[in-house]
């Protein structure tokens, strides 16, 4: 199950990056239009829950024992964001 989820998932998000990267400039636009709002919904219902409690801890990543969970903003969120906006991998600052 997993495994065929996350090739799903894998695959398709490498022919979006395929053909946005490779494909020729109207297929690009036409990709562009249809998936777009797809991956930034993807993207804000994986971030939803990255959301602080009343203490000001992340709401999503609750594995840990409640005296070790992050604060908002969390790695997740941090990830997401240096991805988004193409920063190097070690800016954490909020800006
Ligand atoms: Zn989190």
């Amino acid at each position: 199950m997993w495994q065929e989820l996350h090739l799903q998932v894998r695959n398709r998000l490498a022919v979006v990056e395929g053909v946005a990267t490779g494909g020729d400039e109207r297929v690009a636009a036409d990709l562009a239009r249809s998936e777009v709002p797809l991956l930034v919904t993807a993207i804000r219902v994986l971030l939803d829950g990255h959301r602080p409690d009343s203490e000001g801890h992340c709401r999503a990543c609750w594995g840990r024992r409640w005296w070790q969970r992050p604060t908002v903003p969390c790695r997740q969120y941090l990830l997401a964001r240096t991805a988004l906006l193409d920063l190097p991998a070690n800016a954490r600052e909020v800006a």
